[in-house]
């Protein structure tokens, strides 16, 4: 075959199998062709606008934390704003009305229309749960988006809160979190070998594999923890909020990592809440939703810059796992995977989504991503 001959049909082919794939992709975010067509549009314009619609959203986290926290809040004042004050979200931050971790219960019951925290916190309930995260060595925070959003992830999602009465939103998204701030330095795999760690969700499952001893803290609890040796180590999130926590002080060796390469926040609401509320109040929400996944994805990049610069003058040690504890994790991580696969379906189901997108998704961030940084 002469080159042009197979340039053309190299080009014939990609576009068919581009077009077969766009068949089949599954846009979920938005579903347009629910929407109402122009001609009747008016119709649903069924605001009183002389009566204020209040939702109670519940989050995990303490008023004003940064960025998740003050995320929610610049999210609620949108909302408020493009309704024309119509709509407003009343947010209760971490136990003010329900505690951190009990907004998924209040929400399914009914307690409260809406709240705002992360998927892996629900893994008690259903281990699917914890997926939605995200996975070690998995999507990047841009990867999960496409699949949240434009292949199954979402309405997999969806399909498995329903039977818990709640309807999520994409909320936000960490980025790429750090490795973790370790006491002493990690030279080999022998040395993560009984190490305490404070490392919660599916990579705590993976570095117990591998020989830590994965330990769960509440956030007040950690700093003391790692400054008396209770703990040897622990992760937290990036630069951005670490380095609030002052763990730079009792454990200078802060290592890149893998376990969190990009994890979703949610914004989930109660059906019939939902359900209530006027088409064009849902559509603000669908909005503005989207603005503070966007927003609070590229904020932790912003603030993570700069809080690393500073990280770098407080006398931090910058590193990263040896190529034998990456091995190991990765090891570690199929173990898992099969292991909760096989105790629950809805995990497998869940996983098979995550792997065969992971694949595709793989190949084209490393020839192209991939590459680039490495080049740059
Ligand atoms: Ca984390």
């Amino acid at each position: 075959m002469n080159r042009r001959k197979f340039l053309t049909t190299a080009t014939i082919t990609s576009a068919a199998i581009a077009f077969e794939g766009c068949n089949e992709s599954n846009r979920q975010a938005i579903d347009y062709s629910k929407h109402p067509k122009k001609s009747d549009a008016t119709k649903h314009i069924n605001i009183n606008r002389n009566k204020k619609t209040v939702i109670k959203l519940a989050t995990s986290w303490p008023a004003h934390f940064p960025i998740m926290g003050t995320g929610v809040e610049k999210f609620a004042q949108r909302v408020k704003d493009v309704s024309g004050g119509s709509l407003e979200i009343k947010i209760y931050p971490k136990n003010v009305l329900v505690p951190a971790l009990a907004v998924f219960d209040a929400c399914s019951s009914g307690q409260i229309d809406a709240f705002h925290s992360g998927p892996y916190y629900w893994k008690g309930k259903n281990s699917a749960f914890s997926l939605f995260s995200g996975v070690p060595f998995g999507f990047t925070a841009e990867e999960i988006n496409s699949w949240m959003l434009f292949g199954d992830g979402l309405s997999l999602w969806r399909e498995q809160y329903a039977k818990y009465n709640l309807h999520p939103f994409l909320g936000g998204n960490t980025n790429i979190q750090m490795g973790g701030w370790f006491r002493k330095p990690i030279n080999s795999l022998k040395d993560m070998q009984g190490l305490k760690m404070r490392i919660p969700g599916l990579g705590g499952e993976v570095f117990s594999k591998m020989g830590v001893n994965p330990i769960l803290l509440p956030a007040g609890e950690i700093y003391t923890s790692l400054e008396r040796g209770v703990i040897d180590a622990t992760e937290w999130v990036g630069p951005a909020l670490d380095i609030k926590m002052g763990f730079y002080k009792v454990a200078p060796y802060y290592y890149s990592g893998w376990h969190e390469p990009g994890s979703i926040l949610e914004l989930t609401f109660n059906k019939q809440s939902w359900g209530k509320l006027a088409f064009e109040h849902q559509s603000i929400i669908e909005v503005c939703a989207s603005e503070m996944n966007a927003n609070m994805t590229s904020e932790f990049h912003h603030d993570n810059i700069y809080a690393l610069e500073k990280l770098k003058g407080l006398g931090v040690t910058l590193g990263h796992f040896p190529e034998d504890v990456n091995d190991a994790g990765k090891k570690a991580l199929k173990i898992v995977m099969n292991e909760l696969s096989e105790k629950n379906s809805d995990f497998a189901k869940v996983a098979q989504s995550i792997e065969s997108y992971l694949k595709l998704s793989k190949a084209w961030s490393d020839v192209s991503l991939g590459h680039f940084l490495n080049e740059r």
